[in-house]
């Protein structure tokens, strides 16, 4: 039995400083803190890193987003929206909230994305949308999801919760194809806000329809009246909108963050070969690197345990907490969860693939805060325990 170490290494940390600090005391100082001028400055700090050419509208949740986008496209009662099993199940919960079906199907084995084959083999005549999920920061090919969406009329919705910024075929995810791309700025993503997301698209009336839906069904926000020549207290409700906008104290975080995204991304690449040379050899299957011409965002470092480990997953992960490393796995499947199990009626056998990936996964520390002697120690204890 190793000493007990008297620092645990956390499997995420946010990485805030001087400057997240400053800019949430100049917002409070300001004396507007809800959605204004600051959460606008954010929307067009992220369309502009981006692509000018496209919207972004902030939001306080990629749940929220994916609401939102859902709504604005069209989604409701009768529908059925295709997303993958292997995923957290906000995913699949927003079409719920719509009256539609979520149906639940299985992920290509190596990358656990989505892929268009698995997509045709479960459109009816029902089927609306679609839903990728870029796993872990890995870019599912949206070229070949949007090839096939157009052939069936379907909607495509990435849910980009880890892939700020991943690129596929040298395009970053939030320009692709699809209608509408929604990012999350939970504490543990590659920026945060503490909460918050933005949805990203190219479509003006899809936008101006999450906008007005953002804020109660509203055609104009606060702050728009809130300078406007017009009367202050006058507005029109267009529709029973949400309470989905976020904050400027949030936005202001959030700009921050994204000033140090090419540093955040760096280190993350840096920890993420540091595992690739650090682990080979040992009974793990690594997290697959993007094909070339396409970049990770590495959100998370997902492994899997090969039959020749001399330990199961969950003692595996006993032992790490043992040793001070936290891990987590991602996901349970939602085809797991009781809730969706119950409602469709849906067996493991289904789904082979994220099967195999469930019993033998777990994602080891990623963060920018973690330290090179961080990442050797986890190295160094991955080999003891499985060698
Ligand atoms: C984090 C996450 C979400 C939800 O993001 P929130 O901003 O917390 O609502 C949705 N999908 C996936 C895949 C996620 O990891």
């Amino acid at each position: 039995m190793p000493l007990p170490t008297d620092t645990f290494l956390p499997f995420a940390l946010p990485d805030l400083g001087d400057e997240e600090a400053a800019a949430v005391l100049d917002c409070l100082r300001s004396g507007w803190i809800t959605s204004g001028p600051v959460s606008r400055q954010f929307e067009q700090d992220f369309a502009a890193y981006l692509d000018s050419d496209v919207h972004a509208i902030a939001v306080n949740s990629a749940t929220a987003g994916l609401h939102l986008a859902l709504e604005a496209l069209g989604i409701g009662p009768g529908d059925e929206v295709i997303v993958p099993t292997m995923t957290f199940t906000a995913t699949a919960e927003v079409v719920r909230y719509l009256g539609a079906d979520a149906v639940i199907v299985d992920v290509d084995p190596q990358t656990l994305c989505l892929q268009a084959e698995a997509i045709a083999a479960a459109i009816t005549p029902n089927t609306r949308a679609v839903i990728p999920v870029h796993y872990g920061g890995l870019a599912c090919d949206i070229d070949a999801i949007v090839t096939l969406a157009r052939r069936h009329g379907l909607r495509v919705i990435e849910d980009a919760a880890h892939a700020f910024p991943a690129t596929l075929r040298g395009r970053l995810v939030g320009t692709l194809a699809s209608d509408a791309t929604v990012f999350s700025f939970y504490a543990n993503k590659t920026i945060t806000t503490g909460e918050g997301g933005m949805v990203v698209c190219r479509d003006a009336d899809v936008a101006r329809r999450v906008r007005v839906m953002r804020l109660h069904g509203i055609s104009e926000d606060a702050f728009d009246r809130f300078v406007s020549r017009r009367p202050a207290w006058f507005y029109q409700v267009v529709a029973p909108g949400f309470k989905y906008n976020l904050t400027d104290i949030a936005a202001a975080i959030g700009r921050a963050q994204l000033r140090k995204i090419d540093r955040f991304l760096a280190r993350r690449q840096q920890l993420a070969r540091g595992y690739a040379q650090g682990l080979a050899g040992l009974p793990l299957v690594l997290a697959p690197d993007a094909p070339a011409g396409s970049q990770h965002a590495w959100h998370l470092y997902p492994v899997r345990l090969t039959p020749e480990a001399p330990l199961s997953r969950e003692r595996l992960i006993e032992r790490l907490s043992e040793h001070g490393i936290g891990t987590s796995v991602h996901y349970i499947p939602l085809h797991r969860q009781p809730y969706w199990r119950d409602r469709y009626q849906l067996d493991p056998a289904q789904f082979p693939h994220a099967e195999a990936s469930y019993h033998a996964q777990l994602t080891l520390p990623l963060y920018t805060r973690m330290t090179d002697a961080d990442q050797a120690r986890v190295i160094a204890t991955l080999k003891e325990l499985l060698c």
